[in-house]
């Protein structure tokens, strides 16, 4: 319960400082005019909203890239919940090592599709898809199962469930949407900082991509870095051809470099 209230305070702040930092760029916005007789003013005027821009801008980065969705694209309530508690942490090896060392001593069938999943008061059934490549394996009767396929894998209606779910679990399958959340690792021949500094990053106009970056030499002792990019700059990332992006990722982290000397 503590947590919960630990979550709605801070979205409670992180929300009250957005409104905020719009309040003063509208109101600062509004006032322009009249400080237009003189240059000086005006000048410190567009910093200082360019500053304001820059610090709403990081926090909608920083939103995107914490879950993988635009601010205008999340539900106040239930797009702030963090899920967890507690630091980040870099899986050295590969991220397979995680579900490789969970699946240790257990009965694990690869490339089984399931096609259906038929359900009631004695247990359930798992029905294969049936295949071309050869008969389907047989039925497997269980006591329950969890379903943990993605979201757009239950959308588009597989596994088809008999009987139908129930309405809740429907409509809510329908009505949730998916966020985009990408990486971009980029080997180097050489680090490109010898500071120990992992998190590389500036403030940038909102819509700039690939402004967050980990430097995983310290770390690694490789040369590799990884640039995050979410929500609705990551899908326009996403539409561009790999040759495209790059020179994009790698602009940003020159300026990133050049910001911090
Ligand atoms: C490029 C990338 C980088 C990521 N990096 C991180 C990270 O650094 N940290 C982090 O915490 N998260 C990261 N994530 C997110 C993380 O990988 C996912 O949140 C997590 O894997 C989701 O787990 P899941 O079990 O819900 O789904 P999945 O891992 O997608 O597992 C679903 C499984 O269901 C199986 N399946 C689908 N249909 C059927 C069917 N009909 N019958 C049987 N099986 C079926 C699929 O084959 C798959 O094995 C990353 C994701 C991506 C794509």
């Amino acid at each position: 319960m503590s947590d919960r209230l630990d979550l709605i305070t801070q979205l409670e702040q992180k929300n009250a400082l957005r409104a905020r930092l719009d309040a003063r760029v509208r109101q600062e916005s509004a006032d322009e005019p009249a400080a237009a007789a003189d240059p000086v003013a005006l000048k410190e005027m567009d910093e200082d909203l360019e500053r304001l821009r820059h610090q709403i801008s990081a926090l909608d980065v920083e939103i995107a890239t914490e879950y993988g969705a635009s601010a205008a694209d999340l539900s106040a309530w239930w797009g702030q919940e963090e899920g967890h508690s507690g630091p980040d942490h870099l899986v050295l090896g590969g991220y397979d090592r995680l579900p490789a060392s969970l699946a240790d001593g257990l009965d694990v069938r690869l490339a089984w599709p399931v096609g259906q999943v038929r359900w009631g008061a004695d247990g359930v059934e798992l029905l294969p898809e049936v295949t071309t490549t050869g008969a389907p394996p047989a039925r497997e009767p269980f006591d329950a199962v969890v379903v943990s396929v993605p979201l757009g894998v239950l959308q588009a209606g597989r596994p088809g469930f008999l009987p139908a779910l129930p309405a809740g679990h429907r409509g809510a399958i329908e009505r949730l949407g998916m966020g985009l959340l990408d990486k971009l690792w980029v080997r180097f021949d050489v680090p490109v900082r010898d500071g120990g500094e992992i998190v590389l990053s500036r403030l940038a106009p909102e819509g700039t991509p690939y402004i967050e970056w980990y430097d995983t030499f310290p770390l690694t002792g490789e040369p590799v870095l990884l640039a995050l990019v979410g929500g609705r700059t990551a899908l326009r990332m996403a539409a561009l051809p790999d040759d495209a992006v790059l020179p994009l990722a790698l602009d940003s982290l020159d300026a990133i470099l050049a910001a911090n000397g």
